[in-house]
Parts: structure tokens; sequence; C-alpha cells
């Protein structure tokens, strides 16, 4: 078989940069991404697109209504396809009191069951969605007991290593592709159907085949790496800002270490959307009997999320223990830079506790929409009702009206325009003492304390 018809299940994050990408570089192969969210597909059909991934728009314009289209026609697009990648979401559940959290993958069951009612032809089904070891086998379970006599499918692992706001970059160049299936003459064949597509644009060498558990295994590793290195990193800033050293500085010093490398050395509020993946990984640990290897990956979520308790008790502490009735500024709400996802937004935490101890609240992100903001801070509610909250958050679309009048900026996202507002202005506006606290280590701290500013950062001591 040569893949003609590609199905993706779930338009989101994932799905629909995937999937304009694979449009743009093979447009012999139709590729239709379908969703169950009708507000979802109508954006992906209009001007302005759900998501915002700098380099997205041109390449969606582009292939559009040629090989690419967005659909909620779900039973067309399985019935069309050779090949259908499952790339839904998958949230983090929680169970047992709230103690115990793990992937929940209702929404990849649910996709599997769709594909298994619905399928009248041979499928590849690639696991584009990150779930547990072994999900694969889940999945052919369901596809096997509904199966349409004479209809066969294989199951790939093809997980994505795309990071938000660089995603079409990551698409474009990445630094490897994974594919995991059957160690069977039919798994091999449909991981070079798999292959066949990427290599459109990657070269050989860069397209790595492995056993299905490998590869769903090594997507969880990959990112739960990653966190240990911000959560090292991030345990040190800890022990600068009792001793006077300087993250910045200790980090450049062990980068330089080739066995060490300087990528993911950024002490910062937070800011990674690791955590559900971690979790995840724990969870695994913990059905496998392993219960000292779930602790040591229990402790790098715990040391993240101990990051931004750390930070905002700074913020409450400094403004003379108390923020009731105080005007505090959330400079970005966005996880990261560039996109306008606020999935596991240190923002969140920050916007949420401030608020619990009585502040107002004014924010201003680029990207992130007002009703975004509102649901989050609304769900689960701290306050009262929803209406409460939105009594005390404003949100704001520019960062001179959000700061005006207010007694503390809390940078929570690095966007770049925040590096060089004009902060002198921002400070004859502000209440005073004004207070900046940057969450990012993106400002120049230096000139602000010489404009007037009283600041905090991290991983490091300023003089006020
Ligand atoms: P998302 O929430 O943005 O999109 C998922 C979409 O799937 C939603 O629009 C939802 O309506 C849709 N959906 C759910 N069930 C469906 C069904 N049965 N049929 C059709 N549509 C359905 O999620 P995302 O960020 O794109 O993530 C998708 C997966 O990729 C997750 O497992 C995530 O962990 C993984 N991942 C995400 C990133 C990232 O940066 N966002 C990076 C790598 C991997």
């Amino acid at each position: 078989m040569v893949v003609k018809n590609i199905c993706c299940l779930g338009a989101g994050y994932v799905g629909g940069p995937t999937c304009s990408v694979i449009a743009s570089k093979c447009p012999e192969i139709k590729v239709t991404v379908v969703d169950k969210s009708v507000t979802r597909i109508a954006q992906w059909n209009s001007e302005k697109l759900p998501i915002y991934e700098p380099g997205l728009d041109e390449i969606v314009k582009a292939r559009r209504g040629k090989n690419l289209f967005f659909s909620n026609n779900i039973e067309k697009a399985i019935l069309e396809a050779d090949l259908i990648f499952i790339s839904v979401n998958t949230p983090t559940k929680t169970f047992g009191n709230g103690k115990g959290r793990a992937a929940d993958l209702k929404y990849v069951e649910g996709a599997a069951r769709m594909i298994a009612d619905i399928a009248k032809s041979n499928k590849i089904v690639v696991e584009k969605s990150t779930v547990p070891v072994r999900a694969a086998e889940s999945i052919m379970n369901i596809l096997k007991a509904n199966n349409e006599p004479g209809v066969s499918y294989q199951i790939l692992s093809n997980p994505e290593f795309l990071a938000e706001g660089t995603a079409i970059q990551d698409l474009m160049h990445p630094d490897r592709v994974l594919i995991g299936g059957e160690e069977t003459p039919e798994g091999q064949l449909a991981i070079e159907e798999l292959c066949s597509i990427y290599e459109h644009w990657i070269p050989r060498k860069s397209i790595l085949t492995t056993n299905t558990w490998s590869s769903e295994l090594s997507k969880l590793a990959a990112n739960a790496m990653l966190a240990q290195r911000i959560s090292s990193i991030n345990s040190l800033s800890a022990v600068c800002e009792a001793t006077g050293a300087d993250v910045s500085e200790v980090a450049v010093a062990i980068g330089l270490d080739s066995r060490i490398g300087p990528k993911f050395l950024q002490a910062s509020i937070g800011g990674s959307c690791f955590q559900k993946d971690i979790l995840n990984l724990v969870y695994i640990c913990e059905s496998l009997s392993l219960p000292e290897v779930a602790a040591y990956w229990q402790q790098v979520i715990d040391m993240n999320e101990y990051q931004k308790t750390r930070f905002t008790a700074k913020v409450v502490q400094s403004l003379f223990n108390t923020v009731s009735g105080k005007n505090i500024t959330l400079l970005g709400f966005a996880f990261k830079k560039n996109t306008g996802d606020t999935r596991e937004s240190p923002a969140i935490h920050v916007a949420k506790t401030l608020l619990d101890e009585g502040a107002s609240l004014n924010i201003y992100d680029p990207k992130v929409e007002e009703s975004q903001i509102l649901y989050d801070l609304t769900h689960p509610s701290i306050c009262e009702s929803p209406e409460e909250v939105k009594k005390l958050v404003k949100i704001y679309p520019d960062a001179y009206s959000a700061t005006n009048g207010a007694h503390a900026v809390v940078i929570c996202t690095e966007w770049d325009e925040f590096v060089t507002l004009d902060y002198r202005e921002i400070y004859r506006s502000m209440m005073k003492p004004a207070y900046i606290f940057d969450g990012r280590k993106i400002l120049d701290h230096e000139e602000l304390i010489n404009i007037g500013f009283h600041v905090q950062t991290i991983g490091k001591r300023l003089p006020r």
C-alpha cells in the first residue's frame, strides 16, 4: 500500500501543525484533519486559526482546500484514509481524593472506538498523542473486538516532539522522527509506509525505528529528562538566592561542560507542558510495582511545583506580607512565549494564589484571549463564584494600561515585547514603592533598580 489519504483525529496544537506540514511537503497526499469540536474546525477554516504558531498561517493558507482539509465529518475521513493519526488530547485525571494523578486516556479510547466502528478497509493507525507504555496494546484490543471481517490494522507509535512556539520549525527540521511498530513483517511494512511520508523532507538517518514499547516510553522519557534538567537548575536557583551565587552564571559555567551542554538550564518560575507526561511515567511505575522509580520522578515534579510556590510566596512577602486590596499586574499568561496555550502555565498558579490572598489582578498577554484567562481562573474556582473572580480580574489590551496604578508587576511569560517596554513610563504610572518580580529572568535588573523599582527575580539576590 502506498499512503494516499491521511486522516488525523484531533485538530489541536499537534494535529493541526503536523498535518499542515505533511500536506505542504506531500502535495500528492490528501490530508484531512477532523475534530469533534465544531468551533475548532470552523476556526481552522477561517482567517483566524485556533492556535498561534509562527509560520503556521502561511502553510495552512497555501494548502487548505488543495490537499489539506479541516472537517467535522469524521466518518468520511476515517472511511477514506489509509493511515490515521490519533492526535487527541491526553489530559491528567485525578483519583483517590485527588492524591493520584495519571493520563486520562478516554479520548484515545474514544478515537480507537470510532475507528473500529467506522473502518471498512485496512488501516495503519498511528499514535501521535502522548500515551503510557503499552497503550498500543489497548488500542489494538478495541480495534480487534469490533473488527469488520477482512479488515486488518497495524498500530504504530510516532510520538511528537514539537514544542509550542517553535512547532513549524521543529516539524520541518526535527532532531529525529521516532517510529515504533511490531517486529512482524506487516509491522515493518507499516513502519516503511510512515517512513516514506517523512522522507519527503527528513533525511532517512534522522528517522529512528524501534519496537512499539521503546517508542512509547522514549516520549515519556525525553520529557522526563528535560523536566529533570529544569528541576535541577530550579533547585539550584533557590541555593543561589540564599548564598549570593547567580544562577545564570552557574548555568553558563556548568553548560560549558560538553557532557552537560547549555540547553534547558534556564531557571524560571516554570513553564513547560512536561508535568503531565511525568505524572504519566510516575503512574506507570507505580502500577508496575516500581515505587522507588515512581518516587524518583515524582521528586522532579515536586521541585518544579515548589519553584512556583516559592516565587509566589516571595511576591507576597515582599509586599509587606499582604496583597489584600492591592493591585497586581501579571504580564503574560501563556505557558511560554509565542503561543496562546495556557495549559500548565505558571501564571495560573500565581494568579490563583494572589487572588486567594485578596489581591486584584490586571492581566495582559499578547496572544491569550480574555475568555481563556477567565476560564483558567474559574476552573476550579477559588472564590465563591466565577462572577467574584471576574470582579477581581481585569484583562487589558496592552502592558501600559495593565500596569497603570498597579502596586507590583509580575512577569509570568517571557514575551519579547516585555523586554523592550518603556519601564520609566511604567514606573511613573505605578503606585510607589513600585515592585517588579521577574519570573522569567528577561529584564535588565540593574536598569530597573536605577529607575527606582524594587526588583526580585529567580536565582539571584538583588540589592533592592
Ligand atoms: P489539543 O487539546 O490541542 O487537541 C486535541 C483535540 O482532539 C481537541 O480539539 C479535541 O476536541 C479533539 N478530540 C478529542 N477526541 C476526539 C475524537 N474522538 N475525534 C476527533 N477529535 C477529538 O491537544 P494537543 O496539544 O494537540 O495534544 C495532543 C496530544 O499530543 C496529547 O497527547 C499531547 O500530550 C501530545 N503532545 C502535545 C504537544 C504540545 O506541545 N501541545 C507536544 C507533543 C505531544
